[in-house]
């Protein structure tokens, strides 16, 4: 007979999030602990010991999305630049009394979003996570694509700087909060004028993302606007090339970085609809996820609940 619960965990370079999740998507009970700077083995213990809180005889599978490139009939991590030392890492080694998926977690957060979140209108959407990097899960059909999806590795200026992906020019590089931390400290080291000077006792080197929108929102800081500005402007061409390929229902933007909409979304937004095919984009809904922190964790379960066929 079929249990109510599955466990699903989002397994990121910042966090781990595990939960306890109903059929209908609903959270029961959550935990959550910093993965950062953990050696392999610990991330792993980490991971264990969260699914043994979690565990019981009513939990029907464990459902992980995992920051990494997989190989999915192997459940093997081939990269995951976020959390390095579980590169080569295989799920095929974990042995619990029920079954284990394993998905990419912005794939994941993808397959949240379109059970419980701001996807369940659309049939053909793709999802962006617009955080340190720059993630994606694309779901058609109302399924998810097994696929990369790692919108954040394409190109968008050929000759532009070297990724650790081997690529140069990576959307990544431009538009996601490191990027944006990048710009911010490049021009401050340039002698710009900006408030982020006065923030963190002068230590550039602390700023976060948040500083620089409340900078910009708050006290109209000309920095901050135009990093972010920039900053939309290429997310918007790496935008317009996802509309052009897959002419989606949607693109549904989450992560940190939409707490920035009104400069920096706007801005891509704008870029966008200069760039892609206009009869395509005007049929795109462009908007912000709905489930925060818990999209990776409800679209894990989600895998144990409608594992995806293979
Ligand atoms: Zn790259």
């Amino acid at each position: 007979m079929s249990k109510p619960y599955a466990i699903g965990v989002d397994l990121g370079g910042t966090n781990l999030r595990a939960a306890l999740i109903t059929r209908e998507g609903q959270v029961v009970k959550k935990i959550k602990e910093p993965s950062t700077g953990l050696a392999g083995g610990d991330v792993i213990q980490l991971l264990k010991n969260a699914i043994d809180q979690l565990m019981s005889p009513e939990v029907e599978g464990i459902g992980i999305g995992v920051a990494g490139v997989l190989d999915r009939p192997e459940k093997r991590i081939m990269i995951s630049p976020n959390i390095p030392p579980l590169t080569g890492f295989s799920f095929n080694d974990f042995h619990y009394p029920v079954p284990v998926y394993v998905e990419n977690d912005a794939n994941a957060a993808a397959l949240g979003e379109a059970c419980a979140g701001a996807g369940r209108n659309f049939k053909n959407f793709v999802l962006m996570t617009l955080g340190t990097g720059i993630g994606g899960g694309i779901i058609y059909g109302g399924k998810l694509l097994k696929m990369a999806a790692e919108v954040g590795h394409m190109s968008i200026v050929a000759d532009g700087k070297k990724c650790f992906c081997g690529n140069n020019g990576c959307l990544e590089l431009f538009a996601s909060a490191r990027a944006i931390i990048a710009s911010v400290i490049e021009a401050l080291e340039g002698g710009a004028e900006s408030l982020l000077r006065e923030c963190c006792e002068g230590k550039i080197y602390r700023i976060t993302p948040e500083d620089v929108y409340k900078a910009a929102f708050e006290e109209g800081d000309s920095l901050s606007r135009e990093v972010l500005r920039e900053a939309g402007r290429y997310l918007g061409v790496g935008i317009s090339n996802i509309i052009n390929i897959t002419s989606p229902d949607a693109i549904i933007l989450a992560g940190g970085l939409i707490g920035s909409w009104n400069i920096y979304v706007d801005e891509a937004i704008k870029e966008a609809s200069k760039r892609a095919f206009k009869s395509i984009f005007q049929k795109v809904s462009i908007i912000p996820a709905s489930l925060g922190d818990e999209a990776g964790i409800v679209g894990a379960a989600s895998l144990v609940f409608n594992p995806p066929a293979d």
